[in-house]
């Protein structure tokens, strides 16, 4: 059960005052729908409205906060004109200007022969100081409110800074004390301040130096929100470890016959990678495994093997992807070798329906299936093994720990666990490995198989259109095929599929008069059928280009394509380019890469097309992406599957992240069922960041 002392943080924000049905959905869209997701919605900036001047000796430019007296008011002789009021201290005379200012507003607000505080910029027109638009206008009474320091908030449009504001104050003032989870020693040698304090601290900036990640109490706000990433994984890792695993020994022979049948030896790297898994599998831990490998490291093999070792052990396997093109290339990637090996392997998508799933899903319960690959369709209720003892989970970044959870207890409770191996595509940094998967035990898949020339990578200038597109042609030509990716617009599906569209129709033109219907089309937001049969038309050949979104990036394997084309390449992640360059080149091929940008490009935007152009090396490529830009980018959080931190800035704080994983095990050393006192302030934490979901661990299993 949720803490009562956290109840005001989950309220709806529109039960702050001046949140209505109007300004809620921006504020919400902004930063989120709940009172503590304004707590998390730090202020970018600052106004100071400290300087308090007098007319004569405020400089032009700067914020001032003024005290005068007001003279006149002239109302504008002429629409569109200005509305004028002249005011005066001791040193000067001063007009503040108003464009469509409303008199009446006016007069009662600066009314004339009175005294006024006024804040904003003062200029100079003509040589003499004025001020348009003061932000604030108040009485003598109030002009120590008003020269104070403002923080400014990242805003959206159509909310304005003032209004967020005082909405944001609001959602403070109902911030709790909370019981500190910190180690006393920790914290002070850090010199940190609790909770509520670092939270109020964090938005009240005074200086610029305020803002900055590495302030004390931004340190700390991030500290706790990766302490609690990193205890719930802790605990859900200690529950799958805990719950016995089964020794899974397969005698080898399926193993053996697969080694002869492949035309090529195994790698080093997949070698160890094997001797890794089984070692786990073997044992009767639970297997929880990370299989980390660059684009066309030859996962493949090694899941294969790991899978086969558990058929060979008398149980199932499955294989999880996370899209359905994914799933079915694993699936005929696989079956020449099953069926080779005499195995029967299934695929189970969300469009199996009706008698046929129902028959498949009677074979599976009744054993009849050795390997089960499918998409998140897995998890369905009913879907039931005869003996799982291994889900292999073809991640890409896509699925969440719960998924993995889901797959995991499939496995027959009296039997012991399913072993897990989850693999990923994308090398991440280390830093970020270790927030989205804690602890897990890494294989590393270093080492490419021979005989892979890096793609040729080069940057175009858009206006040099005309020459990508005759590149293009000479390919087709040449009996090659071509992927040309459309520019991810603010990861806005409609935009980026406006976009796509858009350049099929402009290549259509330009190609097909001479080439004929060689164009074919495929995004996210097609229906999984018309997205497969646009790929498979690629696939077969049917069409030479394809134009997409970055619906191809996740592991689509055509060996004919040796030429992509990367639109506005500057918007994307490098991991992500990278992603998307290793779609060509796999068929022997040479493959060649244009990364066409649209200028200027910024410094950071040069310095990584760069780094694209100089290695191959995927996890080089992900460290030096995160050095760039900090986490949140790098895998595009929204398709990573990534926690995404509000408070922490992986960039900024990875060692903050490093402490908080050993706080964690020692947490838990210490005091496994968080039952002390401190482990009752950290289950607090845990609610706070919405990892509560782990704490059901701590009594079951
Ligand atoms: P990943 O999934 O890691 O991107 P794949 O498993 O799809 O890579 O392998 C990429 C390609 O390399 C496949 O065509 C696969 O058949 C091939 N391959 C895998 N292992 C080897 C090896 N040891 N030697 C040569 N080719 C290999
Ligand atoms: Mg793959």
């Amino acid at each position: 059960m949720r803490p009562e002392s956290l109840f005001p943080a989950f309220v709806p924000i529109t039960s702050l005052k001046g949140c209505g049905p109007r300004l809620a959905p921006l504020v919400e869209k902004l930063a989120g729908g709940r009172v503590q997701d304004l707590w998390w919605h730090l202020p970018a900036g600052l106004i100071d409205r400290r300087y308090r001047p007098s007319i004569a000796e405020a400089e032009p430019g700067r914020i001032a906060t003024i005290t005068l007296t007001i003279d006149r008011h002239q109302p504008p002789r002429m629409p569109r004109l200005p509305y004028r009021i002249t005011a005066h201290d001791g040193s000067g005379e001063l007009t503040l200007v108003f464009f469509n200012g409303r008199e009446d507003f006016l007069k009662r607000s600066l009314p004339e022969g009175e005294i006024r505080v006024v804040s904003g910029t003062i200029e100079l027109f003509d040589g003499r100081p004025q001020m348009t638009h003061p932000d604030r206008i108040g009485t003598l009474e109030e002009s120590d409110q008003l020269a104070t320091v403002e923080p400014v908030y990242p805003l959206t449009a159509g909310l304005a800074p003032r209004t967020l504001a005082k909405i944001i104050d609001g959602a403070l003032a109902k911030a709790p004390e909370l019981p500190e989870w910190l180690d006393p020693a920790y914290q002070k040698k850090q010199g940190w301040p609790g909770w509520h304090a670092a939270l109020m601290m964090a938005h009240r900036p005074e200086s610029q130096a305020d803002l900055e990640p590495s302030t004390l109490p931004r340190q700390r706000l991030a500290y706790d929100e990766l302490l609690a990433n990193q205890l719930a994984l802790l605990l859900v890792r200690r529950r799958l470890k805990r719950l016995s695993g089964r020794p899974l020994k397969g005698d080898g022979r399926l193993r053996d016959r697969l080694e002869k049948l492949l035309p090529w030896p195994l790698t080093n790297a997949q070698r160890q990678a094997n001797a890794e898994i089984a070692g786990d599998m073997a044992s009767d831990k639970r297997m929880l495994r990370l299989l980390q490998g660059d684009v066309g490291s030859g996962k493949t093999m090694v899941a294969l093997n790991a899978m086969l070792a558990c058929v060979e052990a008398g149980a199932q396997a499955a294989l999880m992807a996370p899209t359905e093109i994914l799933a079915r290339q694993h699936a005929d990637t696989l079956a020449p070798y099953c069926e080779q090996l005499g195995l029967r392997i299934a695929l189970l998508t969300g469009r199996d329906k009706g008698k046929a799933r129902a028959a498949l899903l009677e074979r599976l319960a009744g054993g009849e299936v050795d390997i089960l690959v499918g998409t998140h369709a897995l998890f369905q209720d009913d879907v039931a093994f005869h003996d799982l003892a291994l889900a292999v989970i073809d991640e890409q970044h896509r699925f969440g720990v719960s998924q993995r959870l889901g797959l995991a207890a499939k496995g027959q409770r009296d039997k012991g666990g399913v072993d897990v191996l989850v693999m990923t595509a994308t090398p991440i940094p280390r830093t970020l490995s270790l927030t989205a998967y804690g602890d897990m035990d890494v294989s590393l898949l270093t080492e490419k198989p021979p005989g892979r020339t890096p793609v040729d990578t080069r940057t175009v200038a858009a206006d040099r259109y005309m020459d990508v597109v005759a590149a293009v042609k000479r390919k087709i030509e040449a009996g090659e095929r071509v992927y040309w990716v459309c520019p991810l617009v603010e990861e806005n599906e409609q935009s980026d599929l406006a976009a796509a569209a858009e350049r099929h129709s402009a290549l259509k033109l330009a190609l097909e008069p001479e080439l004929g219907p060689v164009i074919g089309l495929v995004h996210g937001q097609m229906k999984a059928a018309d997205k497969d049969a646009a790929m498979e038309a690629f696939a077969s050949g049917a069409t030479r280009l394809l134009v997409a979104t970055t619906v191809i990036e996740v592991g689509v394997d055509v060996p004919e394509a040796t030429l992509i084309v990367i639109e506005h390449a500057e918007r994307f992640g490098l991991a992500q380019l990278h992603q998307l360059r290793g779609r060509v080149g796999r068929g022997g091929r040479p493959g060649a890469c244009l990364l066409v940008y649209s200028g200027p490009l910024g410094e950071t935007a040069k310095a990584r097309l760069t780094i694209l152009r100089e290695t191959d090396d995927g996890f080089r490529i992900a460290e030096e992406d995160l050095r760039l830009r900090g986490a949140g980018e790098v895998l595009g959080t929204r398709q990573s599957g990534l926690p995404d931190f509000r408070l922490a800035d992986l960039a900024a704080h990875g060692e903050l992240l490093v402490a908080a994983r050993d706080d964690a095990r020692l947490i838990l050393e210490r005091d496994a069922e968080l039952a002390g006192e401190r482990g009752q302030a950290l289950r607090v934490l845990l609610y706070l960041f919405e990892r509560d979901a782990a704490i059901q661990y701590l009594r079951s299993g």
